[in-house]
């Protein structure tokens, strides 16, 4: 099933010189209109007419979230505040936010991509979206209520929070699409076991769950709980929203990038130089349809890796392999790289525990220290010290063996770790205090 056969299956030549014509429709529009563009342009000599072939991209500078930040709120804007329809912007940890502006052109085509997103994922017209995404600034929300009021489907635009409340109107408006963030799936699972509801039995068959990287061990965990298909989607608000990318149902198997609107490279982090195909690194993206706040090479610290082979679903878009994380969440550990999604495919092959963890980096004279806090279950909460000591030391071993890295495990009382109703916040590093 597609929502836009022609574009969705569009030979890789036809793909290719469609990208082609609208990057060079791109950088002419930026080297007119956005000062930064413009000076870095002038500068290295880059004109539209010398982009000729899709290879000159590697030519162009890269955009980073300092540049947005430089520039806050409008400066990377390409058309006045007159031609914007919409603003959004991404919580910064700290300072400023990212802005990013739409205008009606943008959001016709954020919401295609997230109608084609919709059914790639197995929905379609006549289900019930629950859009459990904040609505707001983020988005999240909006997004996904765009495509969804495109795809025709009858959505529910919940937003996060008030969790009971969501639980009921999935059980009473009998919602078949959930959409939000994997982490607050599980919580919304465990909100209904407490009201003695079996969330199993609700009409749900498909969550549309990202904004935050999760591992293959929690996507069955979450089908399980949920008895549901876990469909990931990709998306950044510097680059659009939720949309950008998305598995499909038929292969669940990396996320379909819509190339026509973007593209997609892999360059080393290190070295910014572009890694041979199908290498993994990370991933820097080029809108080439945007008018509100177009972005070339923007920098998208997710570390991924294309996948060139066909998808049996018949989409010829290229697939990207789930994110294994972002560059900024890597964690080092006495020189040891880890993610904390790696992690997490230890924590889910263990049994007796919940899949609510936190990572808590310490520096103790001078050398890094590593605790994971979980959650064990009712069961096994209630075993003797001794058992509770043997899993403990199972889960520090399994960490050692598999990822190199010592650690420190504390298991801890079920429900007592912060439940996130949006992004969970899994790492808490105290070294930069
Ligand atoms: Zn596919």
């Amino acid at each position: 099933m597609f929502w836009n056969e022609e574009f969705e299956t569009l030979p890789k030549e036809a793909l290719e010189s469609l990208q082609l014509k609208r990057l060079q429709q791109t950088v002419a529009k930026v080297a007119a209109s956005v000062p930064l563009y413009r000076d870095s342009f002038s500068k290295s000599g880059i004109t539209a007419d010398k982009i000729t072939s899709l290879e000159h991209l590697r030519d162009l500078p890269f955009t980073v979230k300092q540049d947005m930040r430089d520039n806050y709120p409008y400066g990377l804007f390409a058309v006045s505040l007159e031609e914007i329809v919409r603003i959004h912007a991404s919580s910064g940890t700290t300072g400023k936010p990212t802005v990013v502006g739409y205008t009606r052109k943008d959001i016709d085509s954020w919401s295609e991509l997230m109608a084609r997103s919709f059914v790639a994922a197995g929905a379609h017209k006549g289900d019930v979206i629950h859009n459990a995404y904040g609505y707001g600034l983020f988005t999240g929300g909006l997004g996904a209520h765009y495509g969804a009021e495109r795809l025709g489907a009858s959505v529910i635009p919940m937003s996060g929070g008030n969790s009971k409340k969501q639980i009921m109107i999935m059980q009473d408006f009998g919602s078949t699409v959930l959409t939000c963030t994997p982490s607050y799936s599980l919580y919304l699972a465990e909100i209904a076991a407490e009201e003695g509801i079996d969330i199993r039995s609700l009409k749900l068959k498909v969550g549309i769950f990202g904004a935050e990287p999760w591992s293959e061990q929690m996507r069955g965990e979450i089908e399980a709980v949920l008895n549901l298909k876990a469909i990931d989607i990709y998306g950044l608000s510097e680059i659009l929203g939720p949309g950008v990318g998305i598995e499909c149902i038929e292969a669940q198997a990396g996320l379909h990038i819509w190339e026509d609107h973007f593209i997609p490279e892999i360059i080393d982090p290190e070295t910014c130089q572009v890694l041979p195909p199908g290498e993994r690194g990370e991933l820097v993206i080029t809108t080439i349809t945007k008018e509100g706040i177009p972005l070339i090479r923007y920098r998208t610290r997710d570390i991924t890796r294309i996948i060139d082979e066909p998808c049996i679903c018949g989409r010829t878009h290229r697939r990207l392999e789930r994110m294994s994380g972002r560059s900024d969440d890597m964690m080092i550990i006495r020189g040891v790289n880890i993610f904390p999604s790696q992690i997490e495919s230890v924590l889910f092959n263990v049994k007796g525990i919940e899949p609510h963890y936190q990572l808590i980096i310490n520096r103790e004279e001078n050398l890094d220290t590593l605790e994971v806090q979980v959650e064990v279950n009712e069961q096994t909460f209630s075993d003797e010290v001794k058992g509770l000591q043997s899993l403990a030391n199972q889960i520090r071993r399994e960490i050692k063996d598999l990822l190199g890295v010592t650690c420190k495990v504390r298991l801890v009382v079920p429900k007592t770790l912060a439940r996130s109703e949006g992004k969970a916040r899994r790492v808490i590093d105290n070294r930069q205090r």
